[in-house]
């Protein structure tokens, strides 16, 4: 017999697992019992861990213990952004052939190298796993999730992953649209008008606003993402740690800054208590022997969590505003306001977004950091045909209608690709070539060519450019500029 399809959310920091089952979307638990498991590889002398296993022993494995996989699918080593993300990794990533980054660790006491895909088909692997154990059969085929900005390559290599999993991979959807789904937003019963849906995922390291519009037919198509590619529960970690440093030094004179154990250990009972203010209005922490034989406990106020992230909880309000202005749209025009992510679960933010839509209630039932798992498993039971032709008739659009990858979307994806890619080869030139006597010789030339730079990534930073035409206008103007004064310099 032909095993179930799944669906599952490849995330950043966290994955998810759904299978259809008994005409309901069923989100399953690892063998810990938890209904996320961390995307987290770890290689050891003995073995290789993957999830949950993986994340807890980092503190004693920081170098061989692989997160953030998500962030290098896809992406050449020389890519501006992997270089920046390299900066904050404690694992080794270098150049491989053909540009490819591979990530380089110690595994059963042997150097080893791996490719983005392959440590997300770990991950996958490990999803695959969970969902096996639970069905008591094997799977075969998968729906997976990313994020909608993701570009041909990217998607092309979780594909790949998927493969390499031994998962037969019915479609790539993305993030937004499946959120969407999972609410069933696209087969209302009135759907005989447009409707218009902002997502806003905020997870643990990321921060997507996608505004994803449904037709008079159900059809599905993303009109505008904005967000943070550094913003997520992390960092609202971070500043609770920060602050506790703070308080043990001013408590115990004893200052943990820069000790990674110690402050390691503290960053995992922070998240925890994190966790917990969603729920409660404080929290205690308990760290026995956070240094040497002193004890840290503690305890944290929600009110204080959330003036400790402040900034953090506005920026995110006002990226809504700029997606909204990419979408050339006002509040008023969104219909649903729909929770993804784990760190939506964060009262205030819940407060502020929805007093941003003038107190509109927010589409939160379906368990935020499981939304999209749930759009996916929604998916992969259509295309497999699980989901019973009365119950089809009745909610769900064609299969086919799915195939949202909007192509204009993705046409303004690929045109603001190329020009960030083309400013960033003119800025390396521009440090690589630096000050010689060449380089003096035209010194205003550079110095065009340099304002022209930052005015580009000026407009691009602030939202200016949203449509295909003046990305390409913007590239060409550089490229006029450009040209002819590097090939003078070089
Ligand atoms: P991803 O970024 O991989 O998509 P998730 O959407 O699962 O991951 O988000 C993970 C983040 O959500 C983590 O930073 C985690 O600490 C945070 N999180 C999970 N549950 C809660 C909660 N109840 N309150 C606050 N933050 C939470
Ligand atoms: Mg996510």
């Amino acid at each position: 017999m032909v095993g179930p399809t799944i669906g599952i959310d490849l995330g950043t920091s966290y994955s998810c697992v759904g299978v259809w089952q008994h005409n309901q979307v069923e989100i399953i638990s690892n063998d810990l019992g938890s209904r996320t498991t961390p995307s987290w590889v770890a290689f050891t002398d003995m073995e290789r861990l993957v999830g949950e296993g993986a994340k807890n022993q980092v503190l004693t494995n920081h170098m061989h213990t692989i997160f953030d996989a998500k962030r290098l699918i896809g992406k050449r080593f020389s890519d501006g952004t992997v270089q920046e993300d390299m900066k904050l990794w404690p694992f080794k990533v270098i150049k491989g052939t053909s540009d490819i980054p591979k990530i380089v660790v110690a595994y059963k006491g042997e150097e080893k190298q791996f490719s983005a895909e392959e440590i997300s088909s770990m991950v996958l692997g490990k999803m695959k796993d969970i969902a096996e154990a639970f069905l008591g059969k094997t799977v075969n085929d998968a729906v997976i999730t990313v994020p909608a900005y993701f570009d041909d390559s990217q998607r092309q290599a979780t594909k790949d992953a998927g493969h390499v999993a031994g998962l037969n991979v019915l479609r790539i959807v993305n993030e937004p649209t499946a959120a969407a789904i999972a609410y069933g937003l696209e087969m209302r019963i009135d759907i005989s008008r447009e409707t218009n849906v902002l997502v806003f995922d905020l997870g643990g390291g990321t921060f997507d606003v996608s505004l994803v519009n449904i037709d008079e037919n159900g059809k599905l198509e993303v009109k505008a993402v904005a967000g943070d590619t550094h913003l997520g529960g992390q960092d609202f970690d971070n500043k609770m740690v920060d602050h506790l440093i703070k308080e043990f030094k001013r408590k115990k004179k004893i200052d943990i800054q820069g000790n990674l154990k110690a402050t390691g250990r503290l960053r995992v009972s922070c998240e925890r208590a994190k966790r917990q203010l969603s729920s409660s209005i404080e929290t205690i922490i308990e760290i026995d022997s956070l240094h040497k034989n002193v004890d840290f406990n503690t305890k944290i106020s929600r009110a204080k969590f959330e003036h400790l992230n402040a900034d953090f909880f506005n920026k995110c309000i006002k990226t809504v505003e700029s997606c909204l202005k990419d979408a050339k749209m006002d509040k008023k025009d969104v219909d649903e306001v729909v929770l993804v992510g784990g760190s939506t679960r964060i009262p205030k933010i819940q407060q502020l977004l929805q007093e941003f839509f003038n107190g509109k209630e927010l589409s939160k039932k379906i368990h935020a950091d499981e939304a999209v798992a749930y759009g996916a498993t929604v998916i992969a039971a259509k295309i497999s045909g699980e989901i019973s032709q009365k119950l089809k008739n009745l909610m769900l659009k064609d299969a086919e209608e799915y195939k949202l990858d909007d192509q204009l979307y993705k046409k303004r994806v690929i045109a603001r690709n190329a020009l960030e890619k083309y400013i960033y080869e003119v800025s390396s030139k521009i440090t690589t070539i630096g000050d010689t006597n060449k380089t003096r010789l035209h010194n205003e030339d550079m110095k065009k060519m340099e304002d022209a730079i930052t005015d580009a990534t000026e407009s691009l930073d602030m939202d200016k450019l949203s449509e295909v035409d003046e990305y390409e206008k913007m590239l060409n103007q550089l490229q006029k500029l450009c040209v002819p004064i590097i090939s003078k310099i070089e």
